[in-house]
């Protein structure tokens, strides 16, 4: 490991906190724990952690309200710890970047926490996006048109960011879908294709006819060119 990653642990059963602390400090990750939701943003504040561990099932406030509130001023990583399936969707619309379920394996909950650091730095490394009017912040997750603030769901914006950098270039729909939901093999589009209907209906003027994201039709989408710079 290049530098140690800081974890910060936002749980509040005891058994839970001391097994998951145990592991990544002998992975020699950093950790912070915070029994609490509220505590757990001032820390997560004061410190920027790499990466937050947090669990759905708070006893103050719930798990859902603090990454909500996490995400109107942070982009820092977040991987949902919980008991249940149901929240899933929810918290990754939501802005979380990945889902755990308890109990969960040692080597599961490592590799899960590899996977999201690595993706948070890829995506640190882009500059912004810039075509006829459209454009994309990719640090800030700010998308505006004709300067105009677009607001797309955290699910859109991976999308619209995923094209982005990959403007000029079809992405297939099941690359698509890999990148976003993270689901391999015959799955349908339907997932996909709902979103990018809000999508278009946000960004483009004309969804019928679309300017800025093309299908190319049962193969996938493309984003745009970006403009060049003229000097
Ligand atoms: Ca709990």
């Amino acid at each position: 490991m290049m530098k140690e990653e800081q974890v910060l642990l936002i749980e509040d059963e005891e058994i839970i906190c001391s097994f998951i602390s145990s592991v990544l400090l002998s992975y020699d990750y950093k950790v912070m724990i915070s029994k609490n939701g509220r505590e757990g943003l001032t820390i997560a504040a004061s410190y920027c952690p790499n990466i937050i561990l947090l669990d759905l099932e708070l006893s103050d406030i719930d798990g859902i309200e603090v990454l909500k509130n996490l995400r109107e001023w942070s982009n820092i990583p977040v991987i949902i710890l919980s008991s249940y399936h149901e929240e899933k969707a929810k918290v990754l619309d939501l802005g979380a970047d990945d889902y755990i379920i308890k109990p969960f394996e040692t080597l599961e909950l490592l590799t899960r926490i590899r996977t999201v650091l690595r993706n948070s730095r890829k995506t640190e490394k882009h500059k912004n996006f810039s075509a006829k009017g459209l454009f994309i912040d990719f640090d800030n997750n700010v998308v505006t048109v004709d300067k105009v603030v677009i607001h797309l769901t955290q699910t859109e914006f991976k999308i619209v960011s995923l094209l982005a950098q990959n403007a000029g270039k079809v992405m297939p729909y099941d690359k698509i879908i890999k990148e976003i939901w993270d689901l391999e093999g015959n799955t349908n589009n339907r997932i996909l294709r709902v979103n990018m209907v809000s999508i278009r209906r946000k960004l483009e003027r004309n969804s019928a006819d679309p300017q800025y994201i093309f299908t190319e039709t049962g193969i996938g989408y493309r984003m745009i060119e970006e403009d060049k710079h003229i000097i």
